[in-house]
């Protein structure tokens, strides 16, 4: 009987699993997760969890029981300290071997990290941690305007705690969005009371709260570090596979090993579309790259050429966000942005290559196609047609 194992039991490694039986495989499955909680999902962990509108159990990827009622052995708060393909094995914590004939490796990302003490944000542990804080209606400082910290931002705010967000780039999500759609987000966090610093950096972090590039010191109760993750490709780098920003694979998401594969946040995989390897650190990326990898794994014919997806809720702001702005040299609206109800459009050379619908819905499908059509548009049929 073949044995698969999977290594990171978060929603890629879960998923995966999922998959395997759904697809029929009959084989043994160990997915194994260092940490002790069963397989989650981390966007409500900076939203409504956080905020303390979400149940606990709404996390889970899976009820308590389906691991077992799926013959799947689920191997909680163990480390998987070694993959040596050679001998078709990964090794354990607590030095045991599982021996597999097909190895996922699912093992995400951590946050990158700040000397002095910080709060960061990646596990449930850390949710509950910050809530805590804020329920204590702490002075908050955040490092960073990206993601996480705006929707860190807005729970503190949410819960009543004074807010500083300090941010070297020229305004709010710079690099994800560029100058005009960051700024927008970055007036909404003004208007809710948000004390936004942006170009300077926090040079040093202490127990009353941040140096600044420039010499200013800001104090706070608590300093939160929100400065984007680094995939965890030891495992694979140690392995001998080949790694570059994340475990490479090619879009079948599998490695230069052929009987093991990488999905999630830790893939760097090649994006027909884009024809270049893209590691992307989205949940939809969890949601079906674990899948994609598992038919993989069955030897069924992958090709992984999902755009990259994203969303977000801050405040009354929700909004979705597919492709990629690199190189865009035009943005054009459809609605008005000052209205928060409008689709931004990322042009290059009068193609589409991104799209981003804000309190506007049931659009993506068609924003996606738009993108992977790859035909030209005139702006005035996008803000207008
Ligand atoms: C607070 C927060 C909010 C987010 N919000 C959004 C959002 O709104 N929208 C969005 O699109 N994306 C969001 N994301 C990103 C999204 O959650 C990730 O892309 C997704 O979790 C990636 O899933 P994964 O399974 O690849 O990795 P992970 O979720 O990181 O799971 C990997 C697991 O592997 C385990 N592991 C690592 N090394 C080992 C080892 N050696 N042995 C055993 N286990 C190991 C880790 O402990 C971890 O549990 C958010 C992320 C965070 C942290």
């Amino acid at each position: 009987m073949a044995t698969y194992v999977i290594v990171g039991a978060g929603l890629a490694g879960a998923k995966a699993a999922q998959t395997l039986r759904e697809e029929g495989f009959d084989g043994e499955i160990v997915l194994i997760g260092a940490e002790s909680e069963r397989p989650y999902e981390r966007p409500p962990l900076s939203k409504e969890y956080l905020q303390g509108r979400g149940e606990r159990e709404k996390i889970f990827v899976h009820e308590p029981g389906w691991y077992a009622d799926n013959d799947v052995d689920l191997r909680l708060g163990t480390k998987v300290t070694r993959i040596e393909p050679a001998h078709h094995l990964v090794r354990l914590g607590d030095g045991s071997r599982q021996p597999y004939d097909k190895l996922l490796i699912a093992t995400g990302a951590v946050p990158r990290r700040l000397p002095g003490p910080a709060y960061y944000l990646r596990t449930v542990d850390d949710s509950e941690a910050l809530k805590r804080r804020f329920a204590e209606g702490a002075n908050v400082l955040i490092v960073g305007a990206s993601w996480i910290g705006l929707e860190t931002a807005a729970a503190a705010r949410a819960a009543g705690c004074q807010v500083t967000v300090v941010e070297p780039e020229p305004t709010a999500l710079n690099r994800a969005l560029g100058p005009e759609l960051g700024a927008l987000f970055a007036r909404l966090h003004a208007s809710k009371g948000v004390n936004l610093r942006f170009g300077t950096a926090a040079a040093e972090i202490t127990e009353s709260g941040v140096r600044l590039s420039s010499g200013e010191r800001l104090t706070a109760d608590l300093v939160v570090v929100g400065i984007g993750a680094a995939p965890e490709v030891g495992l694979a780098r140690d392995a001998g596979l080949d790694v570059g920003q994340g475990v490479l694979t090619d879009s079948s998401l599998r490695t230069s090993n052929p009987d093991v594969y990488a999905a999630g946040d830790v893939a760097e995989f090649f994006h027909p579309l884009y024809g270049r390897r893209v590691r992307v650190e989205h949940w939809a990326n969890a949601l079906h790259g674990g899948p994609a990898a598992a038919r993989s794994m069955l030897g069924q014919e992958v090709v992984y050429d999902r755009l990259p997806y994203f969303y977000t809720d801050q405040y009354e702001l929700g909004m979705e966000f597919s492709g990629d702005i690199e190189g865009h040299d035009e943005v054009v609206y459809r609605g008005d942005p000052e209205s928060m109800e409008f689709i931004a459009y990322w042009l290059r050379d009068r193609r589409v290559i991104a799209g981003m619908n804000v309190n506007v819905w049931d659009v993506v499908d068609d924003i996606q196609e738009l993108i992977k059509s790859g035909v030209t548009v005139h702006p005035k049929e996008l803000s207008s047609g």
